[in-house]
């Protein structure tokens, strides 16, 4: 199935190519992946995305987007992309189900929580070892929890726990959080949160379920148990780039790398979002290189037609 534009991903950045290059008349085709809305599914509430100013779920967010890029043209197919071929033209993106081909491709697959590595993390994954207080923390009603990471993510979602949660553990592997100031404010006020500054979890104990955690200080040395009825990890995320085998080119990290206009090392292929190396994760920034990776990707198409941009989208 040859296509114009194949967008790799459902997160904001995915979405906003998407209408983007939808109303450019590309019909664009959008390849889901497994979690429909990427990470912001995965996010209680969103505070600071311009245009709510009340917060915004983000599975209603999710909604929304995937709804005006429907109205414009875009066509969404849910399934995984396992492998691309980007040496032939056109560019071969081929899914557990299907193969297809694309004049341009957008790569707006984000990221995925990163693991601790500690024993008794993958044992204990769905029975009490989680990275989604969203879709989890209802069953932690009156219990305690821990929560492991300092950055924005760690310190809402712990804030989130609290509704069900008596008392929420917080540990953080230095004595100052990463994340954002109001944020930060905010949880010192919460009473159901209680620090653990310095502090590293080394393994995750258990028998049925997750029963408790062992903690390490990193400043003493000293080990103790923490008590609890799960744990909770938000400690940054690794983007999901390994699919492309290598084939555009990536930083140490994993991330593309992109030009300023969103372009990758190989020409027709655009990254947007929290998989492109960028200097801010952000909604507001997936949503903007998003839309410069659509634009690119139309004035692309166009020059592969032999046409004057901008007649094309006029
Ligand atoms: P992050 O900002 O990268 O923070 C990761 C946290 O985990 C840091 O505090 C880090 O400690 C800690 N950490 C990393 N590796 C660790 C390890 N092996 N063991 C223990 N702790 C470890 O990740 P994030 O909080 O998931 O946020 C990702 C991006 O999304 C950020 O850009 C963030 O601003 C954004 N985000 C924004 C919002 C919002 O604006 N409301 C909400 C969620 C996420 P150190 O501090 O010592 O490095």
């Amino acid at each position: 199935m040859m296509e114009n534009l194949i967008i790799v991903g459902s997160g904001p950045a995915g979405f906003t190519a998407s209408v983007y290059a939808g109303r450019a008349r590309l019909s664009p085709l959008l390849i889901t992946g497994r979690a429909l809305g990427g990470q912001i599914s995965l996010t209680n509430y969103i505070e600071n995305y311009p245009g709510f100013p009340e917060g915004i779920t983000g599975q209603e967010l999710t909604q929304l987007m995937q709804r005006q890029a429907e109205r414009f043209g875009t066509r969404l197919q849910m399934d995984e992309v396992s492998e691309v071929d980007f040496s032939v033209r056109p560019f071969k993106v081929r899914t557990h189900a299907q193969e297809y081909e694309a004049r341009a491709v957008i790569v707006a697959t984000g990221a995925s929580p990163r693991k601790l590595g500690v024993p008794g993390e993958e044992e204990f994954t769905g029975r009490g070892v989680s990275y989604c207080a969203t879709c989890d923390g209802f069953f932690y009603q009156n219990r305690t929890v821990i929560v492991v990471g300092g950055g924005d993510s760690a310190v809402e979602e712990a804030m989130f726990l609290t509704r069900y949660a008596d008392k929420v553990y917080l540990v953080h592997r230095r004595n100052r959080l990463r994340a954002e100031k109001v944020i930060q404010e905010r949880a010192f006020r919460n009473e159901k949160i209680e620090w653990a500054w310095d502090s590293v979890v080394t393994e995750i104990l258990g028998e049925q379920g997750m029963a408790q955690a062992r903690v390490r200080n990193v400043e003493t040395g000293e080990e103790s148990f923490l008590q609890a009825d799960g744990i909770f990890i938000y400690i940054g995320n690794i983007p999901n780039t390994q699919f492309l085998g290598g084939q555009v080119e990536l930083n140490e990290l994993g991330y593309i790398v992109t030009d300023r206009r969103c372009h990758t090392s190989v020409p027709g292929v655009f990254a947007a979002g929290d998989a492109q190396e960028w200097v801010l994760q952000q909604i507001a920034t997936a949503v903007g290189s998003g839309a410069i990776a659509a634009m690119e990707a139309d004035k692309f198409i166009a020059e592969l037609e032999g046409m004057a941009y901008p007649e094309r989208t006029a």
